[in-house]
């Protein structure tokens, strides 16, 4: 059993147990002491609870190891044997310190390979027995492994190192697994008992969940696959249970307070519909159709806007925007970046700007203004001239203070954290809210992880546009791709050319977006308008160097990741993103969402030499669809979902052992039973409920406010 590599290790925070184990310092533990407990407490780990808590990243079982003889090529297993020889070299090649040792278990010798790490050659001496665990190749006529992980086993291990399904912890510096094994066997035998149940009795037994204690031992050592099995859904859906319970509460909080009713004329509807050269898909028109409901009623909107890159979200959420202005409030947008806002306001401009709409009266907010233009905007804004403010983190300052601010919206939500996601409606009484993300996932699991949201999803694309053609280089095919980009530049077609970073990094060797931008000019590109873009620029610089790619005038843009959110550039239909694999999977269908906005077919063309499993992976996904759900569901399974959303994200901090896509089963198990406990016991009031409130306070420290009883 493996998870993804974002489950692991609970801090000191509360969970079941009595005060004592939580008090009880490891130093107490059998085996440990002052000197290790110190180590320990470098890795955050301080107290027997916090061991306990400690859980595996992976087990192997080790019940039953490969024979050498019968390793598959590609995959990972695990073996056993003894050391029959060591050897160690610097590499004449890439100038890496080597280390070797051959592995023998009867049926045939494998070689282990380290780079780096020359302390390794103490420790495998000949005769030892190891146990191996790694990916077997074919190299040079040899069977190898690279970089397995080790131990090495004794006499005593039996029981607890071998003969069993064995736990893998996530720490290892400076303390061996097998150590770790040992201290956390003692804590259990010492401190088992002393565990405290959090989950009402009556959720375990109708969920079929075993015992705290039971759990607790089954998930460290495992007595069969099927005990296993039964450890690791209690546990995981303990940690669904308290964070559902603190979605459901907030959502209530939320939605008890008084709102703004927006009065909105269905004529309004019928007329934002016409004001377009085009018309709105009919996904749109049925989002619009949701805002404009909940824009009417009491209670305050919290609308999740879900929608692949280029689907036309922008337009949706100006239709609330105008709803509002028009009911004699003010709205807000806020964007991640000045070119994202800026490009907001210049859309706004050409909507609104003329036609039915006039009398919206906008600006844009960034931190680049001039102090003069800001206290301008200040005022006017107080006064309620503003009707529209669109910007960035900037309109988030104290200064900034609205008449009657009743519609705010956020886009590319995941780049904001949550804290900042509220501070925007601090600034009105319980305005309606629209987040929006262009990283979309499947509708069971937003609802489930966002719970306190309502979700929105724009799920088809307008009518008209390019198909993109997603196409895979290697670094030494640069030339060929670069020379495709200057035969289409010279009919006219525009590119963008992305880069992961700004300054060349030796470090990372990267050929960073400055540099080649000046060696195009030189070379492949010579002749050719080329721009370049980073967040470095000034304000003046930027909008220079978009109005020209704009226009047109610009023919090809070197460009770092500040394009990756929502530049929208209709005629530029080419891509090149040099250093592929050092981008996330979402940020890779971002970034071709540039592209394949206008009516030609678009071209992405990826630069890359992926080395990693998970670079590899992406790759993959990314040239396999152009389906944003189905990027965004892999990427939520090759990165966990910690790393996907951001950990900034609201409660998934806390979700340390359970993985909502693997298992969303127990997710929405864990969501039903906490439905109804809310429904049940809404201040988790009875005694029965008493530890379960303690240690939801402990770890959603705002549960209390949020039960109006702070
Ligand atoms: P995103 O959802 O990624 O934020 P945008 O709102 O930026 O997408 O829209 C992308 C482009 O599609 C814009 O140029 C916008 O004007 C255009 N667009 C939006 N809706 C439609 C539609 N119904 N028909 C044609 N083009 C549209
Ligand atoms: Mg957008």
């Amino acid at each position: 059993m493996v998870f993804p590599s974002s489950v692991f290790h609970f801090p000191s925070s509360a969970l079941g147990f009595m005060k004592s184990l939580r008090e009880i310092s490891i130093q107490y533990i059998k085996g440990v002491g002052p000197a290790r407990a110190r180590l320990f407490k470098n890795l955050g780990i301080e107290t027997v609870e916090d061991l306990l808590y400690l859980f595996p990243r992976r087990y192997e079982d080790r019940t039953q190891m490969t024979p050498i003889a019968m390793l598959k090529l590609g995959e990972t297993q695990t073996v056993s044997g003894k050391v029959v020889g060591k050897a160690s070299r610097r590499s004449w090649y890439t100038r890496k310190h080597v280390s070797e040792a051959v592995i023998d278990d009867g049926s045939g010798r494998l070689f282990a390979v380290w780079f780096n790490q020359p302390y390794l050659e103490r420790y495998f001496k000949p005769g030892l027995r190891v146990v191996l665990y790694g990916k077997t190749e074919v190299y040079k006529k040899r069977l190898q492994m690279i970089s397995p992980e080790y131990e090495i086993i004794t006499e005593q291990d039996a029981g607890l190192n071998t003969g069993r399904i064995v736990p893998i912890y996530p720490l290892t510096r400076g303390i061996t697994q097998r150590y770790l094994r040992k201290v956390v066997r003692a804590s259990l035998d010492k401190c088992r008992d002393d565990l405290q149940d959090i989950l009402p009795v009556p959720v375990r037994n109708k969920c079929r969940l075993p015992n705290i204690r039971r759990s607790i031992e089954n998930i460290h050592f495992p007595e069969s696959p099927a005990l296993q099995e039964e450890a690791i859904k209690r546990i995981s859906f303990e940690e669904f249970f308290l964070f559902q319970l603190s979605v459901i509460k907030r959502r209530m909080a939320i939605v008890s307070k008084p709102g703004i009713e927006h009065e909105i004329d269905l004529a309004l509807v019928q007329e934002y519909g016409k004001a377009f050269p085009f018309s709105l898909t009919p996904a749109q028109k049925r989002v619009i159709a949701e805002i404009a409901a909940d824009m009417q009623k009491p209670a305050p909107m919290l609308r999740l806007l879900q929608g692949d890159v280029g689907s036309g979200k922008t337009l949706v959420a100006f239709f609330g925007c105008v709803a509002a202005c028009r009911s004699g409030h003010q709205a807000a947008v806020m964007a991640p970046t000045a070119i994202l806002a800026r490009q907001h306001y210049q859309a706004a401009q050409e909507m609104f700007g003329r036609g039915p709409f006039r009398g919206l009266r906008m600006a844009c907010l960034v931190s680049a203004l001039k102090p003069r233009e800001r206290e301008d905007i200040l005022a006017r804004l107080l006064k309620g001239d503003i009707n529209l403010l669109i910007g960035t983190h900037a309109l988030l300052e104290e200064e900034v203070k609205f008449k009657k601010l009743s519609f705010v919206v956020i886009d590319e939500q995941h780049k904001f954290g949550v804290r900042q996601r509220a501070l925007l409606s601090t600034k009105g009484t319980n305005p309606d809210v629209l987040v929006m993300t262009a990283t979309p996932i499947p509708r069971t699991l937003s609802l489930t992880l966002f719970g306190d949201l309502d979700v929105s999803v724009i799920d088809e694309m307008p009518p008209g546009r390019g198909k993109v053609e997603t196409r895979l280089f290697t670094s030494e095919q640069a030339g060929e791709v670069y020379r495709t980009v200057r035969e289409m530049a010279e009919k006219g077609r525009q590119a963008y050319v992305v880069y992961p970073i700004i300054e060349e990094s030796e470090k990372l060797d990267l050929k960073a977006a400055q540099a080649m931008y000046r060696h195009f000019l030189e070379n492949e590109f010579k002749g050719l308008n080329v721009g370049l873009l980073h967040g470095q620029l000034s304000r003046e610089q930027t909008e220079e160097v978009m109005g020209k790619f704009r226009k047109g005038e610009i023919q090809i843009l070197v460009a770092t990741t500040v394009l990756e959110v929502g530049v929208d550039v209709p005629r530029a239909s080419i891509m090149v993103v040099e250093h592929a694999e050092r981008f996330g999977l979402s940020q890779l269908h971002q970034l071709r969402g540039r592209i394949g906005r206008g009516r030609d077919d678009g071209q992405c063309l990826l630069i890359a030499d992926p080395v990693t499993e998970d670079a590899q992976a992406r790759l993959k996904a990314v040239l396999a669809t152009t389906d944003g759900f189905k990027i965004a569901q892999e990427d939520l399974l090759i990165r966990g979902p910690g790393h996907y959303f951001g950990r900034h994200q609201h409660g998934l901090n806390e979700l340390k052992f359970a993985n909502p896509v693997a298992q969303i089963d127990i997710l929405e198990l864990a969501r039903k039973e906490a439905l109804e406990l809310t429904h049940a016991d809404p201040e988790l009031a009875s005694p029965a409920n008493g530890v379960l409130k303690d240690v939801i306070v402990k770890r959603y420290p705002n549960y209390l406010d949020m039960i109006g009883a702070g």
